[in-house]
């Protein structure tokens, strides 16, 4: 609706424009950022559920700006992902995600895989393995070092076309893990074809683990992915409940704030090194 308030016209109520002038600045920030070097890389842990042992890591995004402090994930991947700002950002995170599991491992701190989050604008680029070749080997990182976190989404959109470049990834020895599975529309007939390793568990599903219902419902995904002989990852696991009851399901691997919140670079080193010290 067009409303005229004095010479103007106004195509949008104030509240959307507000939040188009937000976004437009956000992109802004991301440009400035992204030139700047404003985007950092934190670790959240994986565990083994059993040995309680250290099995990988999750790399996450993190904007850290001068002015307006640190903006979170869900407010600038979104508008990333729009932009297309997001292939740029995709790149910063796993350029630093491999300089840094590299120095763990040249450490002998560790030797499991780092994942890192691909999004749907990167998944489609038509020279993604060649990208990815380049900082792999820029990092001197060979590629069993690397899982990649690829949602329902984006792998649903065109699932015959998925499948070719999910096997030229894994053809390259990198892992693949279905994130956020059961909050898409990914169907089953599919999910035997992708060539996945992983699959993990959304957090809404371990956050509703409080009601049989919801224990059901995490039940029932788990033997899916056993069926299919997927390694599972329970995400956003925060309480010693939801631990024992994961561990009845025999799901192998957990990440949350039970175990460990995400972090920097240096606190993952000490973190690691303490876990060796054990
Ligand atoms: P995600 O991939 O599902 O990542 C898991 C999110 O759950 C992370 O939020 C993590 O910090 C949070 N989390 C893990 N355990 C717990 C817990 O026990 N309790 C609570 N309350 N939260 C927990 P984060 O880092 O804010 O990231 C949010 C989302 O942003 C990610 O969800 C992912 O979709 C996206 N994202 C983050 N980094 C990247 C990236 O580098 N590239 C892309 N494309 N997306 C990213
Ligand atoms: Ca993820
Ligand atoms: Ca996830
Ligand atoms: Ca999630």
């Amino acid at each position: 609706h067009a409303k005229q308030k004095g010479n103007h016209y106004l195509f949008f109520n104030d509240g959307m424009n507000e939040q188009a002038v937000k976004r437009l600045q956000i992109e802004n920030l991301m440009r400035f950022g992204l030139k700047e070097d404003h985007f950092v890389v934190y670790y959240q842990p994986k565990m083994d559920i059993k040995s309680g042992a250290l099995v990988g890591m999750e790399a996450l995004v993190r904007f850290i700006t001068p002015k307006k402090g640190i903006i979170p994930p869900n407010v600038f991947i979104p508008i990333a992902e729009e932009t297309g700002q997001i292939i740029d950002i995709g790149e910063v995170v796993l350029d630093k995600a491999c300089r840094d599991v590299k120095t763990w491992i040249d450490a002998g701190l560790f030797d499991g895989r780092v994942a890192v989050n691909l999004s749907a604008k990167q998944f489609s680029l038509p020279d993604l393995t060649t990208r990815i070749d380049v900082i792999l080997q820029k990092n001197q990182l060979p590629s069993y070092f690397l899982e990649l976190e690829i949602t329902e989404g984006t792998v649903m959109d065109d699932p015959k076309e998925a499948i070719a470049i999910m096997r030229s990834l894994s053809a390259r020895g990198i892992h693949l893990a279905m994130d956020d599975f059961g909050t898409g529309y990914s169907s089953l007939a599919y999910l035997k074809q992708f060539p996945l390793n992983t699959l993990k568990v959304d957090k809404a599903f371990i956050d509703d683990m409080h009601s049989e219902r919801g224990r059901n419902m995490v039940d029932s995904i788990v033997t899916i992915a056993q069926n299919l002989d997927l390694h599972v990852v329970a995400e956003g696991v925060e309480s010693a409940d939801q631990l024992t009851y994961l561990e009845a399901l025999n799901c192998q691997t957990i990440q949350g704030y039970y175990y460990s919140k995400p972090l920097s670079y240096e606190e993952f080193t000490l973190f690691l090194r303490n876990h060796h010290a054990q």
